[in-house]
């Protein structure tokens, strides 16, 4: 075996090569060194030949600093919360752009002195709900109601809650858990499927702080069950905090099961609280909108702080708010036939270029805790269980679903710009066709 180890030439000189420069610009000096430091290694170890370590320095070298990976959300579900729910609109992501740099989030130009942070946002949250006397913005739908609960019944007050709304929102977390955390005790009434006026109506007294309305958003029960709506609820007394999850501002006719935050203020809700990122569209973000009094109760109160947004929330959530329609919303409004369309249009490609590919009708789903069990018609392509694993590992990676043994891109999901990523990733996996 021959010693390549003499021939690798040292990490200053290849550093200082002048093909490096605008990657250690773009990169900077960490990443390209630990790449050179690698290359080096696969040199030395026998795994490449000694040739132009520079050139292969450039080949390996990642595409961004970030280690996270665009991905083609082709499963079929909208938000999909471990590719980051939603997709934000090209509006929000040049409003991010802007406030990337010194930006007046806090400062009044005319004047010259502080101002209220935010206050574009604000303005917009309240101009899309009317029903809301006073809004404010925090981390994220779970920061909503731990400051919620924190102001308004932390230090021993009493949350009366349905036990048919006692949900995990995902990955472990329990809501009555995060509300316990608070300091708050949660008074369970009814029972898991149904819990009716009397129930909440024995346990409000004058330990209570509030009533806490949850939305089930990642799943549906169905059957024999009773609940109680917000406006009976609001007619107890103590203050109503209704949970709505997706963030729905205003009701939608293609899901007429899902709360919004209009309505539950209309029906006397004191605060409504609500993501950023499913429905709505925007960037994360936990919405509150209510009471002008109860509002200013969380505003004020010294968590608040702690839970505060930046200035790229804050610049995405205006243009969410204001701007164009949202890619969530693109997706959920796209025809069917149109789907159906591009899904024939790529199948019928791929199939001239060899590929085992057609185009079959599926299911899509909103996902991200919204709308559970709303099916929403959509069109795939279908192709051989294997590309599942192989798109996932492409550049940029596409995500299908695996069904009846077939790998589906669902295309509701996928804005129409894309379907051209999609025809070349799954180009790319086909074999080169024969001289
Ligand atoms: C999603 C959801 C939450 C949590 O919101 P995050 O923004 O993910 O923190 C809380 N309640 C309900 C009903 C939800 O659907």
């Amino acid at each position: 075996m021959p010693d390549h180890r003499r021939e690798v030439p040292r990490t200053d000189a290849v550093l200082a090569d002048p093909r490096l420069g605008p990657h250690v610009q773009r990169l900077g000096r960490a990443l390209v060194k630990a790449a050179i430091l690698r290359e080096q290694q696969a040199v030395r170890e026998g795994r490449r030949e000694p040739g132009d370590l520079v050139a292969e320095v450039v080949a390996a070298l990642p595409e961004s600093v970030s280690s996270l990976l665009p991905v083609v959300n082709a499963t079929g579900v909208l938000l999909h919360t471990n590719l980051g729910r939603a997709v934000l609109s090209p509006a929000a992501v040049a409003g991010i752009a802007a406030a990337a740099g010194t930006t007046d989030v806090e400062f009044d130009l005319t004047t010259g002195e502080r101002a209220r942070r935010g206050r574009g946002a604000m303005a917009a949250l309240a101009q899309a709900v009317p029903a809301a006397q006073a809004v404010h913005v925090v981390n994220n739908g779970a920061a909503a109601l731990v400051l919620a609960a924190t102001a308004l019944a932390g230090g021993g007050g009493e949350i009366v809650i349905s036990r048919g709304e006692m949900v995990e929102i995902g990955d472990g977390f329990r809501l009555p858990d995060l509300m316990a955390s608070t300091g708050a005790r949660l008074r369970e009434v009814g029972t898991t499927n149904r819990t009716t006026l009397a129930d909440y109506a024995g346990a409000v007294g004058p330990d209570t702080a509030m009533v806490l309305k949850v939305h089930p958003s990642n799943f549906v029960l169905t059957g024999f069950t009773a609940g109680v709506g917000v406006s009976e609820l609001a007619r107890l007394g103590p203050p109503v905090l209704v949970d709505i999850g997706s963030g729905l501002l205003a009701p939608h006719p293609l899901l007429p099961d899902e709360p919004d935050a209009a309505s539950a203020l209309r029906a006397g809700a004191a605060l409504v609280s609500a993501s950023g990122d499913k429905l709505l569209g925007g960037p994360q973000a936990g919405l509150l909108l209510g009471s002008a009094q109860v509002v200013e109760r969380l505003r004020r109160h010294p968590l608040a702080r702690a839970l505060r947004v930046d200035k790229l929330t804050l610049a995405a959530l205006e243009a969410t708010l204001l701007g164009p329609t949202v890619p969530v919303i693109a997706s959920l409004t796209a025809s069917v036939s149109g789907l159906r369309r591009r899904a024939e249009q790529l199948a019928r490609l791929l199939s001239a270029d060899g590929a085992d590919a057609r185009a079959v009708e599926c299911v899509a789903a909103v996902g991200g805790g919204g709308a559970p069990g709303v099916e929403l018609p959509s069109a795939a392509v279908s192709l051989p269980a294997s590309y599942a694993r192989q798109l996932r590992l492409g550049r940029p990676a596409v995500v299908g679903r695996l069904e009846h043994g077939r790998c589906l891109l669902d295309l509701r999901a996928v804005a129409e710009a894309d379907d051209q990523l999609l025809l070349q990733a799954v180009r790319s996996l086909l074999p080169e066709p024969a001289p």
